[in-house]
């Protein structure tokens, strides 16, 4: 059986690594020109069912344990008036929900897949059914592959997803825009103790700044914005000239915490706008024998529930795990709907909560539940 995996990022990594412990080879195509083409996005924390469960099938969890970080789970929550509304911090031991960086979890995962498994700068740009469940999946560069499983693991604007179901992401009446902090300690000493070893966010007045450490010694700054798509052209901030945009930026908090703003002031390096999309709630497809969708391709959702890479890497590997078994991709994606639906609906429903006026309150309340206190 010749697989395809469409899409190196974390949800088919895992499903190509997790084949290959149970002896499977999958052919991966991938966009990118080679591993460092592109900055690959900040930190993320695995959940012990999502990407740790994962993780764990991939045989990886010495690996794992070895580039996460406990401590980044410590985070300190406060309105936009500068009130302390909740801190938390983590023990070392706390492996609940450790940070991680995104380029070193994937590192971790190319590593264990055999040289050439990945075929870089191989985009995908569609694939035709040639009966029977085969696929011909085309490259930008006009190769041809067929197959007998195509998996579409290719994010957002999947070029796979058509052949199952004419859903697209729509905007979500948000933007965010990331911004880097360099040598946060030595450098930016005080914006490196507001952020302390995890997180730090503000929230109020329909918009978020939230500040978060990296394991590489910067700090990721993002703001958070209600807006429609075309929001950074009409937004008046000039992001083709970095430097004025970060001052820009700060007219979009006027009357906050000087000590917060200070955050925008430390970034340097380009400053860049991130639309948040997501694909409709509890998004299904009549199943079509020889191609199936993990990760973002099949149920994009908002980063405001934190779990679009802990849902990726679980679908690769249960996907793995199903095609080893010789069982049946329509249960894979029956327990992929349910999986994903409310975590969708979360993610829908914290965007709103998390850029609603008087926030900050709100989602202290909110994490005080989910702690059960
Ligand atoms: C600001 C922000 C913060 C986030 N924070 C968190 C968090 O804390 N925790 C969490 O769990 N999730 C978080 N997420 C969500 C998470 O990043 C995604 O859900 C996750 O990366 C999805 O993984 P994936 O493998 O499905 O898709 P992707 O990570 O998008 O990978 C898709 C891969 O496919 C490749 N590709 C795309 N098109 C093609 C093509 N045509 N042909 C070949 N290859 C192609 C891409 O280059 C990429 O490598 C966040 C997202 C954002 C935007």
């Amino acid at each position: 059986m010749r697989i395809v995996i469409a899409g190196g990022g974390l949800g088919g990594l895992t499903c190509a690594r997790v084949l290959r412990v149970h002896g499977i080879e999958a052919i991966v195509c991938e966009r990118d020109a080679g591993p460092a083409a592109r900055v690959q996005g900040g930190t993320l924390d695995l959940t012990v069912e999502g990407g740790q469960w994962a993780l764990r099938e991939a045989g990886l969890v010495a690996g794992y344990r070895a580039i996460a970080r406990p401590e980044g789970q410590d985070m300190v929550l406060y309105d936009s008036g500068g009130t302390l509304l909740r801190r938390e911090v983590a023990r070392e031991d706390d492996w609940a929900r450790p940070e991680a960086d995104r380029p070193a979890l994937r590192k971790l995962l190319l590593d264990a897949l055999p040289a050439g498994a990945v075929g870089w700068g191989q985009a995908v740009t569609g694939a035709v059914p040639l009966g029977d469940g085969r696929h011909r999946v085309s490259l930008a560069g006009g190769e041809t592959i067929e197959c007998d499983l195509l998996v579409g693991a290719d994010g957002g604007r999947s070029r796979i997803r058509p052949l199952l179901t004419g859903a697209e992401p729509a905007h979500a009446g948000a933007n965010g825009v990331e911004l880097v902090i360099h040598d946060a300690d030595r450098a930016h000493p005080a914006a490196s103790a507001l952020v302390g070893r995890g997180s730090f966010s503000a929230l109020g007045d329909q918009r978020t700044l939230s500040a978060q450490r990296n394991g590489d010694g910067t700090i990721r700054v993002h703001a958070m914005l209600r807006g429609a798509a075309d929001w950074a052209e009409t937004s008046g901030i000039p992001f083709d000239d970095p430097d004025r945009a970060r001052v820009a930026l700060k007219d979009w908090y006027a009357g906050w915490p000087e000590e917060f703003t200070a955050l925008l002031d430390a970034t340097s390096g380009p400053v860049s706008v991130i639309q948040l999309t997501a694909l409709p709630v509890g998004l299904r497809w009549e199943h079509v024998l020889g191609v199936t969708l993990i990760g973002d391709a099949a149920h994009l959702m908002s980063p405001f529930a934190g779990q679009g890479a802990n849902l990726a890497m679980r679908d690769g590997a249960e996907l793995a795990l199903t095609l080893a078994e010789g069982g049946d991709v329509r249960k894979f994606e029956d327990a992929m709907w349910e999986r994903a639906e409310p975590w969708a609906r979360m993610s829908a429903e914290n965007l709103e909560l998390f850029l609603s006026d008087g926030a900050g309150e709100k989602v202290r309340d909110l994490f005080a539940s989910m702690a059960g206190e």
